[in-house]
């Protein structure tokens, strides 16, 4: 592993800026799409820290959570990724529904960049080896983050 740290951050700005400092470290796969796997309970701020990364790669269009729609894809434009695609796999019941919805293709795709909100839940589409953030909530405005 490249990178990892462990991080509280006190406010929304803090951990808005450890995402653009995370977006830093990561670099094209080159055999399929770059996978980031969000790990945290309900609340830990996960559909943030995505919000977060999507503005530091320039997406000015709101990212909502795709809680009801499961997968969301933004354009992505002049960076070494075409694609932004976040999936929340939290109604899943397992990753059977997602091959509807062409994850499989878009999970071959190197230009693509992929951030999967209870990644748990359809660990075994993902790549072994995919990037993994830890969000906890302690209290307030404050979280943690683990990057694994
Ligand atoms: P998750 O996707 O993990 O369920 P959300 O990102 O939806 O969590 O965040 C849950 C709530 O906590 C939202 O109201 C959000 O605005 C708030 N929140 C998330 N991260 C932070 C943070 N770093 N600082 C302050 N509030 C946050
Ligand atoms: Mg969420």
């Amino acid at each position: 592993m490249l990178f990892s740290m462990h991080v509280k951050t006190v406010n929304l700005k803090e951990f808005q800026k450890e995402a653009e400092k995370f977006i830093r470290t990561l670099a094209p796969a080159g055999n399929g799409a770059t996978v980031v796997g969000l790990y945290g309970e309900l609340g830990a701020g996960k559909t943030t820290f995505v919000q977060a990364a999507a503005k530091a790669l320039g997406i000015a269009e709101c990212v909502t959570s795709p809680t009801f729609l499961i997968l969301k894809s933004y354009k992505l434009s002049a960076k070494s990724y075409k694609l932004l695609c976040h999936v929340d796999a939290y109604r899943l019941k397992n990753s059977g529904e997602l091959r509807g919805l062409q994850f499989e293709k878009l999970l071959a795709d190197p230009g693509n960049l992929i951030f999967v909100e209870w990644a748990n839940r359809i660990a075994d589409m993902l790549p072994t080896d995919h990037r993994k953030l830890f969000l906890e909530f302690v209290s307030g405005d404050v979280r943690s983050i683990t990057v694994g």
